[in-house]
């Protein structure tokens, strides 16, 4: 007889056996085997073991339970009640031949909380007789209370009630309280180790539990506030943590990931990889990310599979200049444990699994990533950075996870190698950005206020979409609002209202009205700017005080705000300081360069020139134009090699902004006007040569090919360069020499930023060109940000942006309009029915657009019968692309007819759009009637043998159709093989 049967059969005896003497013993010892076997879940447990109700309505309660789970949970029970009940009680029941096997797991189990439930009846029995010394131990750790001591020792419990009421407990304080129980009983168990020293060695579980405690309360004191411009106020990460769009940089594998998909199994792409690589923009919230995570790990609420967490930062560790081992980093630079060092050590050795190190900052770090030195042995000292190195690859602490964030353009191909995955931190959504400035400004009058300013200004909100530019933005939300000067449009704009809110608001004297503002402060910014720019150049973000005193910088200008004191989790270092974004250290760097009459004159031209910066050449050119530098450090200088491209690049994008013809006026009585526009001119001559040598890079076409240009990395660069000049001059120079076809910026980190630069440049183009963005983060506000260049485009290209109807809404509006404009292609969005009836009105307007391709949308039946409006008035259409939709047969149906009368429509897919054979019958008829199709593409459908003898009829009264795609559809391999010998154009 089935085990299911069994149960179901002999319910009143088996009710009985288990409950009849009154004691609930027997049922929970049932119970226990069934969650140490995994029958039960523990939320099946918390529904049976109802407290205060009758022991028969929780033993039919598992019996309801175990019949509707099925054969399998069924056998497992008849064992398992076979083994609880004593022989009397199980007279007369028969249990089932297929008794399963009891045997208990007694391995250790990934997270403690499973150990604990894995073996369970066996703990149940150990734990008699020492309950008492592990609530000690509890209380110890801090894990539990004494009221929770008393509940378990409840006097109404027996002993084996104590010990599940303890494990209970214990479960639901997290998986370190489990540890320590588990520690205890093996403590208790292992023979050989003398009473006497039993009772004195702490259980490793405490101690563990003890450095624990103290590892989460210095990150957790780290991490809860997060440091903010006004520099002297802190805000709490609770308060302001916005999430950040973070998505795999592998395309189109997921959708949008939280922050426990970081290490969580989401799409990972070496298995034997242990490194996670967080990369973004700077500014686009990785340190704060990172900072989030370290919060949640420290109050217990997120990344709980992992007992240590040790962060570090890469710019803090350029300043270790000591060989360490793994332990004296470890201990030195996260957390001291107080006793047992060796032992913790030992811990994190044996538990790699339960460890995580987080790195913030790789590109910050003076060296980069290479794999040449090989350290093994964690006890070996190294540099730091080979430690560094060594960890990320696995070939130290193998199995221990590492999280590292860096600036997407640093990320070697090398570092890839050893990624387990990559995800991407792509700032704001729109809804980010509303939501950052209403937690930022707490009255929500000003809030509005802020939004609206913002969201009346395109160029402004675009920016937004970087977190940091999004807090300055909103921090200076006065100079914002309202003294009509004109609102910023670049980041150089943005940048330079930051100084002035600044240094206007530090000033004990009233502000100076006008420009004079600078001229009044010219000292500090002089100071801060060769800090800055030494720094740049030296790969250096953490300033000593030395540092600070050889460039003269003093008590009043560390109180400027720009310059915060530096977060150090070791208390070993002295006061140390940094600029409180890294962007802001290239702004003053890039400050200098213009205001001061110390620098090389080949500053800007070395700067721009990017063949030298490559090999590093740059920071040495740079270093020379500075008076000598302490020996020491100019050796370890040429030693590591260059990684700080990104920053230099930013700070060339700052000199750009600032010699724009816009900003003379606020250099006038702080420096030679001549050598002020000898430094522009340098500038827009860099720009246009580099410009020029992009296109010289170009190949020429292919016989019969369209003349297409791929950028290079730098391209967007110096585009973006080009914008913050904001000279229509220059780049209408820059574009009058580009003569290509078809431009194509895929996987360049688009964003609604680098578009509006994008706009701004390429509306100068003489021709017409085809636009390719695909792989980027175009999203609705970066569509609005290219409206100005679209007069020039013929084809725009936006496959898998995150754009959605309303972005759709204004970029129709607007290509309407646009005489060449002809094809579009929005493969991979996040495009509804709504937005269906813009493109109808784009059809029926334009009789001269040829190619619409919406393929992986959301788009159903409803949205096709708006688009067929649109194409019923259509007569020049080419090329229909819906694959991956959801359209139908009535879908199907109204775009097949209304398709017949159009003349131009050669390529028509409907791939994987649950189109069955109504539809396949309705698109016979437009194989019938058209003179112009071509190709149909109709695989992964349902189309049935009637709807292929349909599509077979109508072929036969068409020669123009060369194929009929029908892989994947409801036909038999006999059906398709038949069909094929009928109609050789279909393919199966
Ligand atoms: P990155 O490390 O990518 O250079 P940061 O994390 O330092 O960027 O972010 C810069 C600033 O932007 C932060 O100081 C903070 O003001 C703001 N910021 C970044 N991310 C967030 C977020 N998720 N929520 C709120 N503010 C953020």
């Amino acid at each position: 007889m089935l085990a299911e049967e069994l149960v179901l059969k002999q319910r009143t005896k088996i009710l009985h056996a288990l409950c009849s003497s009154g004691s609930a013993e027997h049922l929970e010892r049932v119970l226990d085997i069934l969650l140490a076997k995994g029958a039960l879940i523990w939320e099946d447990y918390q529904n049976i073991q109802v407290p205060g109700r009758t022991l028969y309505t929780n033993a039919r309660q598992l019996l309801d339970l175990v019949y509707t789970k099925g054969v399998d949970t069924c056998g497992l029970f008849l064992a398992a009640l076979k083994l609880a009940l004593p022989e009397a009680q199980a007279v007369g029941l028969s249990f089932s031949e297929s008794c399963s096997n009891l045997q208990e797991n007694d391995e250790c189990q990934s997270t403690s909380n499973q150990t604990l439930l894995a073996q369970r009846p066996s703990l149940v029995h150990k734990l008699q007789g020492c309950v008492d010394g592990v609530l000690a131990a509890l209380l110890d750790s801090g894990h539990f209370s004494s009221a929770d001591c008393d509940e378990v020792r409840l006097p109404i419990y027996t002993p084996t009630q104590q010990a599940r009421r303890l494990l209970d407990h214990v479960r639901s304080r997290g998986d370190l309280a489990a540890s320590v129980l588990l520690q205890y009983i093996h403590q208790k168990q292992e023979p050989g180790l003398p009473l006497n020293q039993r009772e004195l060695t702490p259980p490793k579980g405490l101690l563990l539990s003890k450095y624990q405690k103290k590892l989460s309360s210095s990150v957790s004191a780290q991490a809860c506030f997060l440091s903010t411009y006004a520099g002297t106020s802190h805000m709490s990460l609770d308060d302001i943590y916005t999430d950040g769009q973070l998505e795999l940089a592998e395309v189109n594998a997921h959708g949008p990931l939280g922050l426990e998909d970081i290490v969580g199994l989401v799409g990972i792409v070496n298995e034997e990889a242990d490194t996670v690589l967080v990369s973004g923009e700077a500014g686009s919230g990785k340190s704060t990310l990172l900072q989030r995570l370290h919060l949640l790990w420290a109050r217990g609420v997120a990344l709980q599979d992992f007992l240590l967490l040790f962060p570090f930062s890469c710019r803090r560790l350029n300043s270790e200049h000591n060989e360490l081992s793994v332990q004296e980093l470890l201990f030195q630079h996260c957390c001291w444990p107080d006793r047992n060092q060796e032992e913790i050590f030992q811990f994190i050795l044996d538990h790699p699994h339960q460890i995580l190190f987080t790195f913030d900052g790789l590109d910050e770090l003076k060296q980069s990533f290479t794999d040449e030195h090989r350290v093994c042995c964690p006890t070996q000292r190294a540099p730091v950075h080979v430690l560094l190195f060594n960890l990320i690859q696995g070939s130290l602490m193998k199995g221990v996870q590492k999280v590292v964030t860096s600036r997407s353009e640093a990320v070697s191909p090398l570092l890839k190698k050893h990624l387990r995955k990559e995800v991407v931190l792509k700032g704001f959504s729109p809804t980010g950005i509303d939501s950052f400035v209403r937690k930022h400004h707490r009255d929500p009058t000003v809030a509005a206020k802020v939004l609206e300013s913002m969201q009346a200004n395109t160029a402004l909100l675009g920016l937004c979409h970087s977190p940091v530019l999004c807090w300055i933005v909103s921090q200076c939300h006065k100079e914002l609002l309202g003294c009509g000067e004109g609102s910023p449009k670049t980041i150089t704009d943005v940048y330079l209202m930051i100084l002035q809110h600044f240094l206007q608001h530090q000033s004990p004297l009233k502000s100076t009205m006008g420009l004079g503002w600078l001229q009044e402060h010219l000292k500090t910014v002089l100071l801060l700017g060769q800090l800055a720019f030494e720094g740049i150049t030296s790969t250096c973000y953490i300033f000593s005080g030395t540092d600070l005193e050889a460039c003269g910088v003093t008590e009043k200008d560390i109180c400027m705000v720009f310059l915060i004191k530096s977060k150090d989790m070791s208390s070993t270092h002295s006061k140390c300081y940094e600029f409180s974004h890294v962007t802001l250290q290239c702004f003053f760097a890039a400050l200098f360069i213009v205001l001061s009459s110390n620098t090389n004159r080949s500053v800007i031209p070395k700067l721009f020139e990017l063949e030298n910066r490559e090999t590093g050449l740059t920071r040495v050119c740079f270093t020379a134009c500075l008076p000598s530098s302490d020996q020491q450090q100019q050796a370890s200088e040429k030693e590591s090699k260059a990684a700080e491209t990104p920053n230099l690049q930013i700070t060339a994008m700052f000199v750009s902004g600032l010699l724009s013809q816009r900003h003379q006026n606020l250099w006038l009585h702080c420096c030679p006007s001549a050598a002020v526009e000898k430094k522009a001119r340098q500038v827009a001559r860099c720009l246009s040569k580099g410009i020029q040598k992009h296109f010289r890079s170009i190949p020429q076409p292919v016989q019969g090919e369209k003349k297409s240009m791929h950028a290079m990395p730098d391209f967007v660069w110096l585009i973006k360069c080009l914008y913050e000049m904001q000279e229509s001059r220059i780049a209408k120079d820059a574009m009058s020499k580009l003569e290509v076809d078809h431009l194509k910026l895929t996987y360049c980190n688009i964003g609604p930023v680098e578009c509006t630069a994008l706009a701004y440049v390429l509306q100068h183009l003489r021709n017409p060109v085809g636009l390719q963005l695909d792989n980027n983060s175009v999203g609705d506000v970066g569509v609005e940000q290219l409206l100005p260049c679209m007069h020039i485009c013929n084809s725009l290209y936006l496959r898998n942006n995150n754009i959605t109807d309303e972005g759709i809404r204004k970029l129709i509006a607007k290509v309407i309009q646009c005489d060449s404009f002809q094809k579009i292609a929005l493969f991979n969005n996040k495009l509804t029915d709504a937005c269906m009836q813009d493109f109808s009105y784009l059809l029926k307007t334009k009789q001269v657009f040829i190619s619409l391709r919406l393929g992986n949308n959301n788009i159903t039946a409803e949205g096709a019968k708006q688009l067929a409006e649109g194409l019923k008035a259509n007569q020049t259409l080419a090329y229909l692309g819906l694959w991956g939709n959801r359209i139908g047969d009535a879908g199907t149906e109204a775009l097949a007819s209304s398709l017949e009368r159009s003349n131009s429509l050669v390529w028509l897919s409907l791939v994987g759009n649950g189109v069955g054979s109504a539809g396949a019958c309705a698109l016979a008829n437009l194989i019938r009637k058209s003179t112009s199709l071509q190709e149909l593409w109709l695989t992964e459908n349902c189309i049935t043998r009637t709807g292929v003898e349909c599509l077979i009829q109508a072929l036969k009264h068409n020669t123009h159709v060369t194929s009929v795609w029908l892989r994947n559809n409801d036909l038999s391999l006999e059906d398709a093989e038949e069909m094929k010998q009928l109609e050789s154009r279909l393919i199966f």
